[in-house]
């Protein structure tokens, strides 16, 4: 039974971007295999969590169609599915740890590990802890019982070598003398991200751990931990880390990170998920444009590029793109109200006729507002010199001998202005919307009607 997981930490605004990129990789994998796709929120670390974070990141989940099978909000065979509610399964665990000898009482204070750390950095050695409390404390239990403030540390064995194998980037080896005896558990009784991490995806039988690559350097630490309880070794896979243009990681000074900010900006779900699908992977008949049962079909881990791929918004913009130019009208029409109330003014029927015009030059759902704006206010337009003055008097004379109000009417006007004043379109954009480019110019007035542009002209003239 294949069974993947993703878990994130609730100590952000929402649903990272890159845990998105990890959401899809992962639910797809369980997909493809008729397996399972589990939420497991890791809230251990008390003091980064955020309120309603949690709420944030499975309604982002929601929203991107992303649906799993089991997790904190839904229950599932192995609840609780937030770490916090499971503190009583990692103190079984840990005490099992240590009766079997691979974990140890550690009671050094701050200033012992500080003052040990800074003479290790002098020497040029790799900071790591020197096992003082595993050597030279007898009697823990008793400390214990004296309220004694104490971790938990794995014993990781001394020359050894850890070994496991990523279905994206091969096998991999590192010496135990490179891994420092790391904290299970905190003095505050929390488990830390590496203990609890193992007791979860074993106890949850999760078969494939397909994460993002700044979790390898954990892996072998994880891998000990298999060894110590003698646990069956899950399948690793580490997902490239998404990059910024100038190929520093993926940050919020250069690129949106929450994924509601990409809904809020007018991006549309699918084409956020066709993107991702992108990044480190791509289509066996090289098609840049497919759906998600297409990708689920054909993608295999295998065939991850391990190069961390650029998140290129001009790319993901060109996808939207695409993927309005695709939709119904109705669902279109359904999008663009969510996301700009100020449609919702607009009579429905002008509201018909602007689909279709508005789709043309729409890039994202957000576009709407920017390119209808003069259909809901008298744009503020002050003619630049004599020649506008001059066009705006031509324009209100021509369209107000109009008999019928059309485009093809209203083009033929601005044909013969265009020549017989020898200017090009953007300065008849500018006397009739205040901008110089944006919907195309004659379906535009004949939507917003002859009463209201004739309306706006007259009152333009008699202010020059
Ligand atoms: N809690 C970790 C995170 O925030 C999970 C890493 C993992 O998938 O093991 O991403």
């Amino acid at each position: 039974m294949v069974r993947t997981r993703i878990a994130p930490s609730p100590t952000g605004q929402d649903l990272h971007i890159g845990n998105l990129y990890t959401a899809l990789f992962n639910w797809s994998v369980a997909k493809k295999n008729n397996g399972k796709f589990i939420i497991r929120v890791e809230d251990t670390d008390r003091e980064r969590l955020v309120p309603q974070a949690e709420i944030k990141i499975l309604n982002s989940l929601k929203t991107f169609g992303i649906n799993y099978d089991e997790g904190p909000d839904i229950g599932g065979p192995f609840t609780p599915y937030r770490q916090s509610e499971r503190l009583s399964i990692y103190s079984k665990y840990i005490r099992e740890l240590i009766k079997k000898g691979h974990a140890y009482y550690c009671f050094c204070s701050k200033e012992r590990l500080d003052e040990m750390r800074k003479e290790q950095i002098a020497k040029k050695q790799q900071p790591k802890y020197d096992k003082f409390c595993l050597n030279n404390i007898k009697n823990p239990e008793e400390k214990i019982k004296n309220g004694d403030k104490h971790v938990v540390r794995l014993k990781v064995p001394e020359k050894n070598e850890v070994r496991f194998t990523d279905l994206i980037r091969g096998d991999i080896k590192i010496s135990t003398n490179e891994i420092d005896d790391q904290v299970l558990i905190k003095s505050d009784g929390y488990p830390t991200y590496h203990f609890a991490v193992v007791i979860d995806d074993h106890l949850m039988q999760i078969s494939h751990i397909i994460r993002a690559e700044e979790w390898i350097v954990s892996t072998p630490k994880h891998v000990l931990l298999y060894e110590a309880f003698g646990w069956e070794i899950p399948i690793f896979a580490h997902l490239p880390i998404l990059r910024n243009p100038d190929r520093s990681k993926i940050s919020k000074r250069k690129n949106a990170v929450w994924v509601s900010e990409y809904i809020e900006k007018g991006f549309l779900p699918q084409a956020v998920l066709n993107y991702l699908a992108l990044l480190g992977w791509s289509h066996p008949e090289e098609k840049e444009i497919f759906s998600l049962s297409e990708f689920i079909e054909k993608f295999e881990l295998k065939n991850v590029n391990p190069v961390g791929p650029i998140f290129d918004l001009t790319k993901l913009t060109w996808m939207n793109q695409q993927y309005i130019q695709q939709m119904s009208e109705s669902d279109l029409k359904k999008e663009i109200l969510r996301l700009n109330p100020i449609a919702q003014k607009l009579p429905n029927k002008t509201l018909d006729k602007l689909i279709p015009l508005v789709r043309t030059r729409m890039n994202t759902l957000k576009d709407f507002e920017k390119l209808t704006g003069f259909f809901f206010t008298d744009p503020e337009i002050k003619p630049r010199n004599e020649k506008e003055k001059t066009i705006i008097k031509e324009l209100n004379k021509s369209l107000k001998e109009l008999n019928t109000w059309n485009k093809d009417a209203i083009f033929s006007v601005f044909k013969s202005i265009l020549t017989s004043q020898e200017i090009k379109m953007p300065i008849l954009y500018y006397v009739c919307t205040g901008g110089e480019k944006g919907l195309p110019l004659p379906d535009s007035l004949e939507i917003l009607g002859k009463e209201k542009i004739l309306s706006r002209l007259e009152k333009l003239q008699s202010s020059l």
